[in-house]
């Protein structure tokens, strides 16, 4: 379940096991009426700050139902998981699906941090391994003190970085969007101060550190110029289909100084469309080095200025940005309409309707009128529609597999590690691999 951690009043929900939405309308002292009028107007019935709030939040908890059932890691992780609820959780399956979910779960312990606010002047990426995350990046935090530069924290970077920041981006974009129709100079003002001051929360810096790092890459571009930057970035790390991959000439010239076989772990951790989180920062560092080179002319459409820019990460010689495009939706449309089979196989109804009914491609959710979302609960009790509604009976989806989804709750409780394999076993494996010659894309058995 994830809350909406970046604020200290919850004001929604998202139930990773039932993919259900919930909002805690009662909190935010909005009756059923009301919330049913915002969401019908996306947002423009939306006045004052409770009720932007409500919407945000609504943007917010529907980002992460979107990641979890229309792209190809969501599709991976909804047909792990119905393995696991349709079986009665048997092992093998838990144990597989353990691989996508403890991404989610990982957790740094923060608990002993006191304070709200801390000073950082930059922050770095650095491949990384321990037992518990297996090879990923790792933030390090650093501040400047006498003279001298200081780490003052270390965050790996989570499956959880990638789906809050992305959510999170996607909830402030909307709330941007309502403030700009209104043109309410104050609250946007308000707005970008408090993302600022979220930042430097250390409470928060495991899931606020890809926002944080693209703050840092792109400090020349504006606010919603970057929050831009972390939505389609975070959108298309969890979309990159296995057979269109990140060049892997970047992490060697990115991580030239570190050892062979921590970035030999990395790159079998990505081949198998594993650590996501990881992919996006690499995303995020190759893009601010093809805006070095080519930065965005400010004259044309900054969206899709955006998409070529990052296009032209994965262009291979002199291919152009539309074959390169046309090429990774052939790769991605194989994958996702594999992944809808195997929903339908496994019995993932809900997320099976949804990929099906949102197999357009779609960078931004804010405009939630073209998107098909299932109905939503409030916390004062009813299911409520959607602009768009997936035609599906949450109410028996939200009590079926009960058992399986409590007992499921605590196998992941009990097993938080992340199952993986040493950088030096797959280094060596790797050189093995090149040295007879295969070529192609290598998969683990799971
Ligand atoms: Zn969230």
């Amino acid at each position: 379940m994830s809350h909406s951690i970046f604020r200290k009043n919850a004001y929604g929900s998202y139930y990773f096991f039932r993919q259900v939405i919930e909002i805690h309308n009662d909190t935010l002292l909005i009756d059923e009426d009301k919330a049913g009028k915002i969401i019908e107007s996306c947002g423009t019935d939306a006045v004052n700050e409770r009720e932007i709030n409500f919407y945000r939040t609504y943007v917010h908890e529907s980002t992460h139902f979107l990641d979890s059932t229309t792209t190809i890691w969501g599709i991976e992780y909804s047909i792990r998981l119905y393995n696991c609820l349709k079986n009665n959780n048997r092992k093998e399956l838990v144990d597989v699906f353990l691989l996508n979910d403890s991404e989610i779960q990982q957790h740094s312990s923060f608990d002993d941090v006191n304070s709200t606010y801390i000073n950082y002047r930059t922050i770095r990426s650095i491949p990384a391994y321990d037992a518990k995350h297996g090879a990923h990046l790792l933030f390090k935090y650093y501040d400047v003190q006498k003279g001298l530069f200081s780490e003052v924290l270390s965050v790996p970077v989570s499956m959880l970085a990638l789906i809050e920041g992305h959510a999170f981006a996607q909830e402030q974009c909307a709330a941007l969007a309502l403030m700009k129709s209104k043109n309410d100079h104050v609250s946007i003002n308000l707005l970008e101060r408090e993302y600022r001051k979220i930042l430097h929360d250390p409470n928060f810096t495991e899931y606020s550190c890809i926002l944080a790092f693209t703050e840092q890459l792109f400090e020349k571009y504006e606010f919603e110029e970057k929050l831009l930057i972390v939505i389609y970035t975070c959108r298309m790390a969890l979309d990159l289909p296995t057979l269109f991959p990140f060049p892997e000439q970047y992490i060697d010239s990115f991580f030239n100084e570190c050892k062979p076989e921590l970035i030999s772990a990395l790159k079998m951790e990505l081949m198998r469309g594993m650590n996501r989180s990881s992919l996006a920062v690499l995303m995020l560092i190759a893009l601010s080095h093809v805006l070095e080179k080519e930065p965005i002319d400010k004259t044309c459409s900054f969206s899709s200025e955006l998409e070529a820019s990052l296009f032209k990460i994965f262009r291979r010689n002199e291919e152009t940005i539309e074959k390169c495009r046309e090429k990774f939706h052939i790769f991605r449309t194989l994958e996702y309409e594999t992944g809808c089979t195997l929903l339908n196989e496994k019995g993932a109804e809900l997320a099976f309707l949804s990929a099906t009914n949102n197999n357009q491609w779609k960078w931004l959710y804010s405009d939630l009128d073209k998107v098909a979302i299932p109905q939503v609960l409030l916390s004062s009790g009813p299911f409520i529609d959607s602009k768009l509604t997936l035609n599906f009976d949450m109410e028996k989806q939200y009590f079926s597999y009960d058992e399986q989804v409590l007992q499921l709750t605590q196998l992941v409780e009990k097993n938080k590690g992340k199952p993986h394999l040493r950088p030096d076993f797959v280094h060596e494996w790797l050189k093995e691999l090149k040295g007879s010659g295969a070529g192609g894309l290598f998969f683990l058995p799971d």
